[in-house]
């Protein structure tokens, strides 16, 4: 599903982001990535998402070498590749439901459609029965759940959830790791970025640790291990 071989990216001369990160994630997998700050994560998923380009080294996700993409071609990257960030990135003036629709009307999809999957998809998150509420009345959780059925509307193969519990307390972080973890076993792969122990050592994934811009350890049902 994912593949990355000895990819490499340098922003300037004196920083190395990533150096001859080489990582293979099968479909429907949950690999939880880890490293200090600087270590290279952020780098690594826009990478995935093609935000940045790398400076070498061969990515090829869902079947697509992103060598031989074009910029026309980035909406089909979009379409493989769900995201969720830390600071949820909600569109404040619009409801619940608003929020997850606007992914699909961006792409031209009709109000029957839209009306039939939004609330399909809050149901999954856990959120049937907010459809009205703003983005302001609604805990941290709550938001960040939104932000993930906005992400998967599209029903992606793949969800990057980069450090998505950084601003939510224990409680409302592990709801949206459950829910990651539901999403997970409906067969989409997911990708995780965190800081938090409790969650990596509850959730015994696959845990690839950064330092530095390389892969120092990748080890599947793994704790957290300071490096
Ligand atoms: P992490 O997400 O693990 O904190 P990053 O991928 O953000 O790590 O950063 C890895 C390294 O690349 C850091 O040294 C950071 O300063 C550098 N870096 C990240 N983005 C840029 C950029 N746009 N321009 C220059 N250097 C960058």
């Amino acid at each position: 599903m994912i593949l990355l071989d000895r990819v490499t990216k340098v922003y300037n001369r004196t920083n190395t982001a990533l150096d001859r990160v080489s990582i293979h994630v099968e479909a429907k997998e949950f690999v939880i990535i880890i490293g200090t700050s600087g270590a290279g994560k952020s780098t690594l998923l826009k990478l995935l998402t093609k935000e940045e380009r790398p400076t070498g080294g061969k990515i090829v996700v869902g079947g697509l070498d992103y060598d031989k993409l074009q910029d026309k071609d980035i909406p089909l990257v979009r379409r493989k590749i769900g995201v969720v960030f830390q600071d949820f990135k909600l569109l404040p003036n619009r409801n619940v439901f608003e929020n997850v629709a606007f992914a699909l009307e961006i792409v031209g999809y009709g109000n029957g459609e839209i009306k039939h999957t939004v609330p399909r998809v809050l149901d999954i998150v856990g959120l049937k029965g907010k459809e009205k509420s703003m983005p302001l009345e609604l805990s941290g959780g709550e938001r960040q759940r939104v932000a993930i059925a906005r992400a998967i509307v599209r029903q992606p193969k793949i969800l990057i959830a980069d450090e998505p519990t950084g601003n939510l307390d224990p409680k409302h972080a592990w709801d949206v790791i459950k829910v990651l973890e539901k999403v997970n076993r409906y067969g989409t792969t997911v990708l995780l970025t965190t800081h938090n122990k409790d969650i990596v050592n509850k959730l015994k994934r696959r845990v690839i640790t950064l330092k530095d811009g390389r892969v120092v350890s990748d080890r599947a049902n793994a704790e957290y291990k300071q490096v």
